[in-house]
């Protein structure tokens, strides 16, 4: 089977994030980068369908220098190969799907993953546009994937209960918690990603349709109040409730 999973190098969730000084980016300057969250499920599920059923995966990301970690933490992780597909400024929703799509398109992959959504952007959009573009069925947030002969069988979870979906090949999946346990890499698949050939193909800029005008910081919360303690704190704090945070 002919795997390709998308990822992107986003900044660590740990890490609190800075407005700036154009009011329209985050500033990088000491921030640690890491491969999405979200696409470490989307990795691990593509060795895991290749361990069932052979082939091979590919790892692609689109970006600047910087994209060259997300790919060799992937490689790391046992993918085979990786492609990084270098843009030199920034690109807009659109333009990061078409700019997948255009390298994905001939490629000839049964299986595209990627991660439900980058904890970045947090747009939660690029795996259902790429599929759009490639007019391929997605199924996306899936916790569950089994694959037959040229056929899916995927699940979602939602509040209460879970839905199932069955989709011809190809196809693309993106990937929610619960998938899977992703592995962590290990030092000899790190010292082998050292040496795994990265291909390099320069995207050309495309026109953005959308244009970010202002990031702002949410509105800072009142700090908590602790309105007495046990039992004796519960008319108080229904009282609270329903008077002054009027939720009740
Ligand atoms: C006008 C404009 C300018 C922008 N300029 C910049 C910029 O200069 N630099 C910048 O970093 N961002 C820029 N962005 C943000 C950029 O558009 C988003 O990163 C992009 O739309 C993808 O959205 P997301 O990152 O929220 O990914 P989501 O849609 O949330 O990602 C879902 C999944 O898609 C895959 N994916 C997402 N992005 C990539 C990628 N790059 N390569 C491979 N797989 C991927 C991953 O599997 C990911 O888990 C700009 C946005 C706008 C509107």
């Amino acid at each position: 089977m002919n795997i390709a999973v998308l990822v992107k190098l986003v900044p660590d969730t740990e890490a609190s994030l800075k407005i700036g000084e154009d009011h329209k980016s985050i500033s990088t300057a000491d921030l640690n980068f890491v491969l999405n969250p979200f696409d470490e499920y989307a990795v691990e599920e593509a060795l895991v369908q290749k361990a069932k059923h052979g082939g091979t995966v590919t790892i692609i990301s689109l970006g600047g220098d910087e994209a060259v970690k997300a790919l060799r933490t992937s490689l790391a992780m046992g993918a085979d190969s990786a492609v990084h597909l270098k843009i030199t400024g920034g690109l807009d929703m659109l333009g990061v799907a078409k700019s997948l799509a255009a390298f994905l398109k001939d490629k000839n992959y049964d299986l595209i993953f990627a991660g439900k959504q980058a904890m970045d952007d947090d747009c939660a959009a690029t795996g259902a546009m790429v599929a759009t573009i490639l007019d391929i069925p997605h199924v996306s947030t899936v916790t569950k994937l089994e694959v037959e002969g040229n056929k899916l069988t995927a699940e979602r979870e939602f509040e209460t209960g879970v839905e199932v979906f069955e989709a011809p090949l190809p196809a693309l999946i993106t990937a929610q918690k619960g998938l899977n346990e992703p592995r962590y890499a290990s030092l000899k698949g790190i010292m082998m990603a050292k040496r795994k050939k990265i291909e390099t193909i320069e995207v050309e800029p495309i026109t953005a349709k959308t244009e970010v005008i202002q990031l702002t910081y949410p509105p800072i919360r009142p700090p908590g109040k602790i309105v007495g303690k046990g039992a004796e704190a519960v008319p108080e704090l229904v009282r609270l409730l329903k008077e002054e945070a009027k939720v009740l």
